[in-house]
Order: structure tokens, then C-alpha cells, then sequence
């Protein structure tokens, strides 16, 4: 019988030694420059209860109509695996109990699931890295957050992002527009997709983000948010933008960014690139003044962001995999127990070692070469009597006899 191999899901990836390389770049960057905008790391559940999301993110949109991973555990609760990360960080910051301790900066990463399409820079599994600054209102937080947001892909050495930046208004000037957008809309229906139609009736802004081709071309003249904001909004949107000019942080406006999810207001922003097509945006946030209260919590506005790992990862360059400084050959049986001990003590001075496992010296030479090792330290009978080490350059060929000080100050 022939037996089947397993295949992961489709859309769900395995992180091999290579990707994950930049993962964890991108990673401990992310922790450096959050760190030093003063927010903290918190690892907050994947599982979270279906209504979490149903009441956040919003029961009409693609994440949660069509695309979350939900189902009834053995005890008949509905559950699912998170889709985004705010909902979650609001739960548990009203959990805690912190909303009267001050505004409070956090930072998470993990996995994320949706059921899309899966495409390039679109998977079914991906990771998140994501920020919360909850309990400020702005504008200054605002322009802070996206001056971090903008560090932190400096950081990382992606250049090709561009910055577009938004307001959605409140809950003050919102309505007025959201009938006048749905009037012109009205006058534009037939020329519109059926997922457009649906949009009117849940969220009309959503159909000024439609990637259709006919849609945009039925929109040049939709009325913009931009032109109906309430005097504070309109204030706020100009201080975001003092804010960021003062940072030196580029951006451009553009109305037609309106965010998928339904929780967000005020300012809105992408952070996009053209080398990933139609997957282009690989940081994107908002501010979310009503959320915690719709979470049943005191009103306390809020202001965050995520940034799709895979999507940065796809921006990097391929990693340098020459991270192994040192092979260590032994030569004869007699050396075997000598040389396990020195590739402990160089270890142990942080260098990386790989002892290349007995045998003929010509098999444990060819090892170092597969693995790449910037050195080799061979050790025979001389080497143990002297308590010396022979350390060879592979790049240059060059060799020396040193003792175990001298080889971290050579090779580190
Ligand atoms: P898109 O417009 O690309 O669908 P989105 O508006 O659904 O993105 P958010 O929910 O704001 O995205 O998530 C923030 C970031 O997470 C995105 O900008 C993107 O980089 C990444 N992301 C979102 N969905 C996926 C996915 N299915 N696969 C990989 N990365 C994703
Ligand atoms: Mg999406």
C-alpha cells in the first residue's frame, strides 16, 4: 500500500530555518524600537470567544461573515481562533482592570488566522506584530504612533513603503456623511459589484476601498469624509499632521483609505508598497475611540496598528546564513574527548561552534565546508599536549596556532 504524504492546510505555511531568520529580525526589532517608545510586550490568547469579534471587528465584515476559523468546543461553547489583535488586547485590558491606571502602551506578535484566498503575501496563518496606546485621545499620540510605525520599518531597512493617511470622522460627523455618500452611492448602483450593494447597507465607506476595477471607476466624484468633519475632527486631523511634519514623517492623504474593520474613527493609515501587488499594504492602523465602550467599558479612546510579518519578510533581503563561526575537527580518537571540551569553552565565550563529529578528518574538513563555518579549529595530539588550538581562516586560508583566549578575539 502507498501511503499518502500529509500536506499543511492551504494558506497555513511552514517556518523553515531561512524565513525564520527574518522573523526573528524582524521580531527583535520590533521589540528594540517599541521598547523605546516606552511600550510593553504582552501575549495574549488565540482562542477567544466568537462574540469577541462579532461584536468588535463587526458582524457584517469579510473577517467575520466569511472568513473566521469559529466552532462549538466539546462543551458547546463558541470559540474561535483570533483573526486580528486589538479585539483581544481590548478584552484583556478591561479584564485587568486598567482603565483608570493611566494610559497604557502595549506591543504584541503572534498568529493570526482568516480564511481567505490564499495568494502571495495572503495566507490563511499569519503573524502580526501589532500596537495598542490605550487612553489618549490625540492627536499628538496619534503622530507619535505612526512616527513609530515608520522607525520601526526604517529599523528594518525597508525603504519602499510609502505612508497614506486618512480621517474617519466621529460619531458626530459620521452620519451626516454616511447620507450623503449613500445618496451619491444610490445614483452609482448599477455600475457597482454585488459585494458593493451589500456594502451600502452595512458599511458605505467600505465601498470607497473596493479593489474592483468598475467600482473605482464609478467613484472619481464620491464625496469625501475630508470635506464633512466636525470642527474638533477637523482640528485633530490637522494636529496629526503638525505632528508628523514636525517628525520629519512623510505621508500623503488619501480619502479612499477607510479600513476593513468597523471599530475604527478619526485618523486611519496604510503604510504601502508597490512590490507585493494587489498585498501591498504591510502596516496598517487606526484610532478606535469607541471600542472598549462597545466592549462594555468606560469610554477611554485608543489608537493602534499591526504590520503583517510575512509581508515585511518579503521586503528583506535574503538573510546571510553564515552564522556558524567555528567547526571543530578532531583528529584521532584521542583527541575526541579534548576537543568536545574546547568546543564547550568556545561556546561558552558566545561564539557558535559545530564539533563536526569524529571520523576521518577528510569527512569532518568536508562538513565545515557544507556548513560554512568561518573557521575550523583542528586538534591533535600536538594541540592537546601544548594546550594550543590550530585556527584556520576558510576564507583566506590563513592558520595559526593560538590558545583558547586568543581564538574569541580572533574569530568574535
Ligand atoms: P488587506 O487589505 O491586505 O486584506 P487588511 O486590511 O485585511 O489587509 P488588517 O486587518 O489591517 O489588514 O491587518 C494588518 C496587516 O496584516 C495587513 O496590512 C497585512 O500586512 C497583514 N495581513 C492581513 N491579512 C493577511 C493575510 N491574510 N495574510 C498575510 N498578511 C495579512
Ligand atoms: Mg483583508
Amino acid at each position: 500500500m502507498v501511503k499518502k504524504k500529509l500536506q499543511s492546510i492551504r494558506g497555513i505555511h511552514d517556518g523553515l530555518p531561512q524565513e525564520v531568520k527574518k522573523w526573528r529580525f524582524i521580531e527583535d526589532t520590533a521589540r528594540k524600537v517599541f521598547a523605546s517608545y516606552a511600550f510593553s510586550e504582552v501575549r495574549l490568547p488565540i482562542l477567544e470567544p466568537t462574540e469577541l469579534f462579532v461584536r468588535s471587528v463587526g458582524e457584517k465584515t469579510d473577517i467575520v461573515s466569511k472568513e473566521m476559523y469559529a466552532f462549538e468546543d466539546q462543551g458547546g461553547d463558541s470559540i474561535c481562533l483570533r483573526p486580528e489583535g486589538t479585539a483581544g488586547a481590548v478584552r484583556a485590558y478591561l479584564q485587568a482592570g486598567l482603565t483608570r491606571s493611566g494610559a497604557q502602551r502595549w506591543f504584541y506578535m503572534g498568529a493570526m488566522f482568516r480564511r481567505e484566498r490564499p495568494q502571495k503575501g495572503r495566507l490563511r496563518q499569519f503573524q502580526q506584530i501589532g500596537a495598542e496606546y490605550f487612553g489618549t485621545s490625540g492627536p499628538v499620540e496619534d503622530a507619535e504612533i505612526l512616527g513609530m510605525a515608520q522607525t520601526f520599518l526604517d529599523t528594518l531597512g525597508i525603504e519602499q513603503t510609502r505612508l497614506e493617511i486618512n480621517t474617519l470622522g466621529c460619531s458626530s460627523c459620521r452620519p451626516d456623511y454616511r447620507a450623503t455618500l449613500l445618496a451619491f452611492l444610490e445614483t452609482k448602483k448599477e455600475a457597482l459589484c454585488s459585494t458593493c450593494h451589500d456594502r451600502m447597507g452595512s458599511n458605505p465607506m467600505r465601498v470607497l476601498d473596493c479593489k474592483v476595477q468598475t467600482c473605482q471607476a464609478a467613484l472619481p466624484d464620491a464625496p469625501e469624509m475630508l470635506s464633512h468633519l466636525c470642527a474638533p475632527c477637523d482640528e485633530h486631523f490637522t494636529g496629526l499632521k503638525q505632528g508628523l511634519a514636525a517628525l520629519a514623517v512623510q505621508y500623503a492623504v488619501n480619502p479612499r483609505i477607510v479600513r476593513g474593520l468597523d471599530y475604527y474613527n478619526r485618523t486611519a493609515f496604510e503604510f504601502i508598497t508597490d512590490q507585493l501587488g494587489a498585498q501591498g499594504t504591510v502596516l496598517a492602523g487606526g484610532r478606535y475611540d469607541g471600542l472598549v465602550e462597545s466592549l462594555a467599558g468606560p469610554a477611554t479612546p485608543a489608537i493602534g496598528f499591526a504590520a503583517g510579518v510575512e509581508r515585511l519578510a518579503m521586503l528583506l533581503p535574503e538573510p546571510n546564513d553564515n552564522t556558524l563561526d567555528i567547526a571543530v575537527v578532531a583528529l584521532g580518537e584521542a583527541a575526541q574527548a579534548y576537543a568536545l571540551q574546547q568546543a564547550a569553552a568556545l561556546r561558552a565565550q558566545g561564539l557558535s561552534v559545530l564539533h563536526c563529529g569524529g571520523g576521518s578528518a577528510k569527512r569532518q574538513f568536508k562538513t565545515a565546508d557544507r556548513e560554512r563555518a568561518r573557521f575550523v579549529v583542528t586538534i591533535g595530539e600536538d594541540e592537546m599536549q601544548e594546550n594550543m588550538l590550530m585556527l584556520k581562516n576558510l576564507n583566506s586560508g590563513e592558520q595559526q596556532k593560538v590558545t583558547l583566549t586568543q581564538v574569541f578575539n580572533i574569530v568574535g
